[in-house]
């Protein structure tokens, strides 16, 4: 099998004949950050606090203020949800899976198609798609049903 490797689109370092995963690591991100400043935040009994200003905010226009100075207001990291995705072949079950992790980093959802061997029967040669699903055994986080095709990951 002849693999090719591409970040943003652009051929990079081909991997060997015997490469069959590849995953982008996200660990290590903060949950949360300050909208005006960007600063990494943490939560402590008084308010949020940022490694290198503590409560103070040295980018607020205004919204909210604690002794007349302006103080981080939180919003989610983008991405921080995720610990990692990955790309894997395996030759031998004729399949692809692309793993996601949201929740414990050694785990993740699994999707993956396979073709059906010779000696399936009338599936022979057709493709199948593995998707999580509400009830799984051993999921990765549980899900719940939200739409066709679309699960709420963890409940309600
Ligand atoms: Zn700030």
């Amino acid at each position: 099998m002849l693999a090719s490797l591409f970040v943003n689109g652009a051929p990079t370092g081909v991997p060997d004949d015997d490469t069959e995963s590849v995953s982008l690591e996200l660990g290590g991100v903060p949950s949360l950050e300050c909208r005006h400043c960007g600063e990494d935040l943490e939560e402590y009994p008084d308010g949020w606090h940022g490694p290198d200003s503590g409560r103070e905010c040295f980018n607020t226009p205004c919204p909210d203020w604690f002794n007349g100075r302006p103080l981080h207001e939180p919003q989610p990291v983008a991405l921080a949800w995720c610990n990692h995705a990955a790309i894997r072949t395996n030759q031998a079950e004729d399949s692809v899976t692309v793993s996601i992790s949201v929740g414990d980093p050694r785990g993740g959802f699994c999707f993956t198609v396979r073709r059906m061997p010779p000696g399936a029967g009338p599936l022979a040669g057709r493709l199948l798609l593995h998707v999580p699903y509400p009830g799984e055994p051993l999921a990765h986080v549980p899900l719940t049903a939200h739409a066709q095709g679309c699960y709420l990951v963890g409940g309600y």
